[in-house]
Formats: structure tokens, C-alpha cells, sequence
């Protein structure tokens, strides 16, 4: 297959800008790395936290985006994982340096030299993405190219969130219902838990959507649950909704927050937090996060509902999503696919 010199992509140029439709070079595949032609590319809440400035210091200019589902039309010298014309999937870790103390002990996502795609190195928005192997997966065959794509943050970082809860929540609660919690309803649904599902006050279609998935309850993110949470997960960006969970939640029960970003936590008293209850963050991913999803996705089988834009309306996806107007993930797809 014939390579070409040039692509489109879009380019942010700096925070707080919309991007920018561009022609850029295509990039050359390194000795670990592959060339892939994108076929479909995630929108992610992230993409929104870093062009709005609020995650420091992105690669500039950059091209977003980290959940991309393409095809490997080049492979460097030492590649052995994937050959010409597999189907690959893209992640948000798209680096780690393997050798510092969190990379020894199996906690890669935390690595001090760690690049993110989309982020401080160049991603998916683009038709060719070049991309380190190691930190690629195969992508099962049962998903289409817009299916598979919100699996690789949305479903990561919803799957690490999940994990984190322990074994014994039964009654979990999901605040914030978008593209993370409608693929971990269906994990956890499939694995006979019950889901409790918060949206923004009033947002009775988030709250249906959630419904249809299998969830217990769905209500107001204000409101306190029929019953006692044995854990909650917060995927929505907002600080306040953490003394909500901890009030919903029982003794002992964990409170995970899965964002990279939020608005500052309100203080609150001591006693919600009493009982053992735990309040903690996920960050970014391990390889054997995704592993682990994309072994089980298939099996439940996992659907994932992707709204398809073209690459060109990369603005338009990100601005439905900030107003919350998108129901499942949103997903770039590229027009020569
Ligand atoms: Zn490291
Ligand atoms: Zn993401």
C-alpha cells in the first residue's frame, strides 16, 4: 500500500482554541513503533480538560485524541506484536519508561516519564498515527472500528475505576452516566451487581439510557439512593458529587474517582468519611487493564453506543459533549474508511 507525504488533521494549536483542519506530514514509524491508517477515533472528556488548559503542558501543536481503532500499514525493525494489516487499537498510555520504582512494581500508569497519546505525544484525530507497539492491543473481531474505539479509554479507565471498588461491592452507584459508565454497567450488570446510575438534576434521558442498560435506579446526582451504595465510582467532573457519594455510601465502601480532572472538592465533615469509608483516584492504565477488558468485552458481550462524526466536525463532537448532549461516546470517523 502506497504511503502518502501528506494527511489531514486536527490540530490544536493552543489551549483554549478550537482546532484547526490541517495538512501535516505523515509521520515514519520508529523501530518499536507502527504506522496505522485510523479508522475511527474517540472523543474523550479528557480531549476537553486539555484543550481548555486545564491539564499542564500538552505537546504543542498536538493532534488529540487516544482511543483510536486503525489498521497497520508499516511496522518499525523490532515489531513483532502486530503485522501489516492488523487491526490495532491506540490507548492514552502510549510510553513508559520501565524501569523507574512504579514501573517495577505494576504500576506502570503512574511512571514518572510515562507519554500519553493524544496529549504529549500526537494522536488519532488525523488519517495515520504512528504509535510504540508495546502499548497497542489487538482488537476483537466482533466490534466494529466505532464500537472498538470508546473501549480503549472510556472502557479502561471505566474498567481500572471498576476494579478498584473491591470485590465485595454489590450495590455500586456511577456518578456522571457517559461513555465510561454505560460500558462498565454492562460489565458489572453481567457479573450480578447492581448499578445505581446519578446524572445531572433532571437529565431524565441519561437516566433512561441507563435504565435500558440494566441499571437498578437511575436518579438525580442530588438525590440519595433506595438503598445504601456499597461503592460509587464518579466519572463526571465535578467536585461536589464526592461528599455526595460518601454520603450515599456505606461503611467500609470506597468512593473512586475516575477523572483526570475535577472542580474542587467542597469540604465536609469527618464523619461521612468515618467507618473505613475510602476516597481515591485512578490514573491512566495499565497494559493489563486492557488486556483484561478486551478479554471480557467480547464475552458479555459489551456494546457500546458511538455517536459518528466526521473527522471534520472534530469541534462539533467536543462542544455536544461539553453541553452533555452526547448519549454513549462519541467517535471521529475518518472518511477514507
Ligand atoms: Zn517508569
Ligand atoms: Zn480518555
Amino acid at each position: 500500500m502506497g504511503i502518502p507525504e501528506k494527511m489531514h488533521a486536527m490540530v490544536l494549536e493552543a489551549p483554549e482554541k478550537a482546532l484547526r483542519a490541517m495538512e501535516v506530514s505523515v509521520p515514519r514509524p520508529g523501530p518499536q513503533q507502527v504506522l496505522i491508517k485510523v479508522n475511527a477515533c474517540g472523543v474523550c472528556r479528557t480531549d476537553l480538560h486539555i484543550l481548555d488548559g486545564e491539564l499542564p503542558n500538552p505537546k504543542l501543536p498536538l493532534i488529540p485524541g487516544h482511543e483510536i481503532v486503525g489498521t497497520v500499514i508499516k511496522t518499525g525493525d523490532q515489531v513483532e506484536k502486530f503485522s501489516v494489516g492488523n487491526r490495532v487499537g491506540v490507548p492514552w498510555l502510549g510510553y513508559t519508561c520501565m524501569e523507574c520504582r512504579y514501573c517495577k512494581r505494576e504500576q506502570e500508569n503512574l511512571c514518572d516519564s510515562a507519554l500519553f497519546t493524544g496529549y504529549t505525544i500526537d494522536g488519532g484525530y488525523a488519517e495515520y498515527t504512528i504509535a510504540d507497539q508495546r502499548y497497542c492491543f489487538h482488537i476483537p473481531n466482533v466490534y466494529g472500528d466505532a464500537e472498538a474505539a470508546p473501549l480503549l479509554c472510556a472502557g479502561l479507565i471505566g474498567y481500572r475505576s471498576y476494579r478498584m471498588i473491591g470485590q465485595y461491592a454489590e450495590r455500586i452507584g456511577i456518578y456522571g452516566f457517559g461513555a465510561a459508565a454505560h460500558i462498565i454497567t454492562q460489565v458489572a450488570v453481567y457479573q450480578g451487581k447492581q448499578i445505581y446510575a446519578f446524572t445531572r438534576p433532571g437529565d431524565t434521558d441519561a437516566q433512561e439510557f441507563a435504565r435500558r442498560l440494566g441499571a437498578a435506579w437511575a436518579g438525580d446526582s442530588t438525590d440519595l439512593p433506595p438503598e445504601e451504595l456499597d461503592a460509587a465510582i464518579i466519572f463526571a467532573p465535578v467536585g461536589s458529587l464526592l461528599p455526595a457519594a460518601l454520603r450515599a455510601t456505606a461503611k467500609g465502601g470506597a468512593v473512586v474517582c475516575g477523572g483526570i480532572h475535577m472542580s474542587d472538592i467542597p469540604s465536609f465533615p469527618y464523619r461521612i468519611l468515618w467507618e473505613e469509608r475510602v476516597v481515591r483516584s485512578v490514573a491512566n492504565l495499565t497494559r493489563r487493564d486492557g488486556e483484561e477488558l478486551l478479554a471480557i468485552a467480547p464475552k458479555i458481550p459489551v456494546k457500546t453506543e458511538a455517536q459518528v462524526f466526521p473527522l471534520e466536525h472534530a469541534n462539533k463532537a467536543l462542544n455536544l459533549l461539553r453541553q452533555g448532549k452526547i448519549q454513549g461516546a462519541p467517535v471521529l470517523l475518518m472518511s477514507s474508511s
